[in-house]
């Protein structure tokens, strides 16, 4: 055997090995693309879709997060997803050049930019087309999670057209006329039952006497039970429920109370965002022909709103863990694909040092903090310039087939766009 016949096998033998490597890493890869028509990239599709929104969630306020909960050097799940790009959140409407989450929402759920309090509707009111009913007519399985009121607008324009995100019971009735979505797990009981009937969470509790049930469509609750809603209101009920259509509301309005800071203000959802997305994955994923999933941690908006760092840091930390539990299940169904993103910024945030000495302005500086950051002994404060939303771009990270086209900075409808094509609608 001469010198060059050796290396010719030698290089046949690592071809051979480096071509059963590619084969046992691509495997996924084909079976995600299965949809694919060979040669044809513009027909690549997921089987299902998981959208997680942070609401009111930005670049500062992953940044915090990042710094609080993983250290200088350390990563948070929803940054490690391998693509990453922008948004733009301006709305389509007369009077604002800063969304609110109808309004960003209905871009998602639709492609049209409407204006402020509009869910599925256009800037005229009339009804469009939503992904999530969308979804459901293409034969997948739908669900929603939310520490929101279900019936809150960020799901709302998804599931369901109204002029006025404040119809709350209106949306609550399109849910089980119009949309249907398989499961739907969050709070907002208040607008699934008519005054003077409290269901599981009483009227008027002393930790926010001003809910109670206020529904004008209705026992919804009931409706949702002879449509086949295995219904439940508490974390034990969560767990035994069997697969099948699920309803759940864990609290009267949000799941959390959003009073002013030192207020009575509690980020402790009686059920966890992770918790609630692991149920919804286990039965949306018996579907074979796949899901569409909108997963929302709404605490990071609303304590943004009260310029509250600390329960930023604790809504933070669960859509955190909220992302490995939907990592995890992507990991082992590489056909889903997985964006993260916020649908507009809340509160001005920024991070800084300690240093009392870089404020501007004359007003006294609304800094929370300072904070530790993690596994150091560096500490940071996060300033707030507004307690209302701003028009600065969200950061979207992505895995999954067609994750590569959220690449670069486009306006918020393209979510829209690629979430349909993933889907095939
Ligand atoms: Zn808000």
């Amino acid at each position: 055997m001469d010198f060059s016949h050796r290396r010719c096998l030698l290089t046949v033998a690592v071809t051979a090995v480096v071509t059963a490597a590619v084969t046992s890493v691509l495997t996924p890869v084909l079976f995600a693309r299965s949809t694919t028509t060979p040669g044809n990239g513009q027909d690549v599709r997921a089987t299902s879709v998981i959208l997680i929104n942070g609401d009111g969630m930005a670049a500062a306020h992953r940044e915090a997060a990042r710094l609080y909960l993983a250290g200088l050097d350390g990563r948070l799940a929803m940054d490690r997803l391998p693509v990453s790009g922008q948004l733009t959140t301006s709305p389509h409407d007369p009077s604002a050049a800063v969304t609110d989450s109808a309004a960003a929402a209905t871009a998602w759920a639709t492609g049209v930019r409407t204006y402020n309090g509009a869910t599925g509707v256009d800037v005229d009111g009339r009804p469009l087309a939503v992904l999530g009913q969308q979804a459901k007519a293409a034969g997948k399985s739908t669900g929603l999670v939310t520490t929101a009121q279900v019936t809150d607008a960020s799901p709302a324009a998804f599931f369901s057209r109204t002029a006025d995100r404040s119809a709350q019971d209106e949306i609550a009735r399109q849910y089980l006329t119009f949309s249907r979505p398989d499961v739907i797990l969050g709070g907002g009981e208040d607008w699934w039952l008519p005054r003077g009937a409290p269901g599981a969470w009483p009227d008027r509790p002393a930790e926010d006497p001003s809910e109670g049930s206020r529904g004008t469509r209705g026992d919804l609750v009931e409706q949702a039970r002879r449509d086949g809603y295995h219904y439940v209101s508490s974390a034990e009920g969560l767990a035994s429920a069997p697969r099948g259509r699920l309803l759940g509301l864990f609290a009267n309005e949000e799941m959390f109370q959003q009073r002013p800071e030192g207020e009575g203000d509690v980020y402790a959802p009686p059920v966890d965002l992770a918790t609630m997305t692991g149920k919804a994955l286990d039965i949306l994923g018996g579907n074979r022909k796949g899901f569409f999933l909108l997963v929302e941690e709404e605490g990071v908006d609303e304590f943004s709103h009260h310029n509250n760092a600390t329960r930023v840091l604790q809504s933070m930390r669960s859509l955190e863990r909220t992302v490995e539990v939907a990592r995890a299940y992507v990991a082992t169904h590489p056909d889903t694909l997985l964006v993260v993103t916020g649908d507009h910024e809340c509160g001005g945030l920024t991070v800084e040092n300690t240093s009392d000495t870089d404020e501007s302005g004359s007003a006294p500086s609304t800094e929370d903090g300072p904070f530790p950051v993690h596994g150091s002994t560096l500490r940071f404060v996060m300033d707030w310039t507004t307690t209302g939303h701003t028009g600065v771009d969200v950061p979207v990270t992505a895995e999954g087939p067609l994750a590569e086209l959220f690449t670069g900075k486009h306006p918020n409808t393209h979510l829209h766009d690629v979430l349909a094509r993933a889907l095939g609608i």
